[in-house]
């Protein structure tokens, strides 16, 4: 008997990525398509409806009962609509009902990449069995998503779990986003390499002036590149540190290409911690690498869909 599967879309400034996965999160067939980015916002539709169009004619697409979708973010689940950053042809685009139009109707769940990834960590990666977590991705901005009470929470439009654009200093610079020392602008992957530059670090004959060059570094023992992944550490602590005392989770997942610099940022964050989160009931966080690799997006579409559904056979999806 052929189980249910899920069309999964995982939406990006880069790639278009789409998938068939089943009950299990396991992938059985992929379409991708590069995103063009700089085009209007047709022309963007036109790649996401190629992907779709490869879906929907294999044989397995007869089983499809509800799609995903995890896109760069604003989104709107409210609206179906999706405002990404880095795709300046879609603002408040239609994308739930212009995705329904080519694939028969099908429910459609619209969530941020940010609650995607954590909605893929709890179902098969590192905040597996957790029913309180905040799952992050750290690499060119600062995303996240929330597990409460063994739920994946999405907020009402989709973006609950933002931590990247929570404020940690006070007075600190502003942010694209309107407000100012927001997480992103003093953790991401491109304010750790500006900040390292800033003080005096210099790259290798390669030129490469990458955060994971900076990492490279602070591993060798550069105390530039060590200070600017102290200070990355701390903002990351503050949020996380403030989260886990709003809403009482007790793991944090932290990925994304600034996640695998390795202990050049978790020890300074398990320290940071310490100073941040003091409360007796917030004292037990823990923070841990990310485990799910670059299929996340997808598994975690596929997972929130599933959720709504009610019909996930792997464990904690809600
Ligand atoms: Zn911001």
């Amino acid at each position: 008997m052929q189980t249910d599967l899920v069309a999964a879309l995982d939406i990006g400034g880069t790639k278009i990525a789409g998938a068939l996965v089943d009950g299990h999160g396991r992938i059985l067939v992929r379409a991708q398509r590069p995103t063009p980015a700089r085009e209007d916002g047709d022309t963007v539709m036109r790649a996401v409806e190629e992907v779709l169009a490869e879906l929907t004619a294999t044989p397995q697409w007869s089983a499809v009962t509800v799609i995903g979708i995890g896109s760069a973010g604003p989104v709107d689940a409210s609206t179906g609509t999706v405002s990404p950053v880095n795709v300046p042809g879609w603002r408040a685009f239609p994308l739930v009902e212009r995705v329904r139009a080519v694939t028969g109707g099908l429910p459609v769940e619209l969530i941020g990449d940010g609650v995607a990834i954590t909605a893929a960590e709890h179902w098969q990666g590192a905040a597996r069995g957790h029913d309180n977590a905040l799952c992050m991705v750290v690499s060119t901005g600062v995303g996240g998503g929330l597990v409460l009470g063994g739920r994946l929470h999405a907020g009402p439009t989709g973006n609950a779990g933002h931590i990247g654009h929570i404020c940690v200093d006070l007075d600190g610079d502003p942010c694209p986003c309107g407000s100012r020392g927001c997480v992103e602008g003093i953790a991401s992957g491109p304010n750790i390499a500006r900040r390292a530059l800033a003080g005096g670090w210099r790259p290798g004959p390669d030129g490469d002036t990458s955060a994971a060059a900076v990492a490279a570094a602070a591993r060798a023992g550069d105390p530039v590149a060590v200070a600017s992944f102290e200070r990355a550490a701390q903002a990351l602590a503050a949020g996380i540190a403030a989260t886990a005392t709003l809403v009482e989770i007790d793991i944090a997942v932290v990925g994304g290409g600034v996640g695998k610099a390795g202990e050049v940022l978790f020890a300074p964050l398990r320290t940071a911690l310490k100073s941040y989160a003091t409360l007796s009931f917030v004292r037990g966080l823990t923070v841990v690498p990310a485990e799910m690799g670059t299929d996340a997006g997808l598994v975690g579409a596929a997972a929130a869909a599933l959720a709504r559904r009610g019909s996930a056979s792997g464990a904690g999806v809600g």
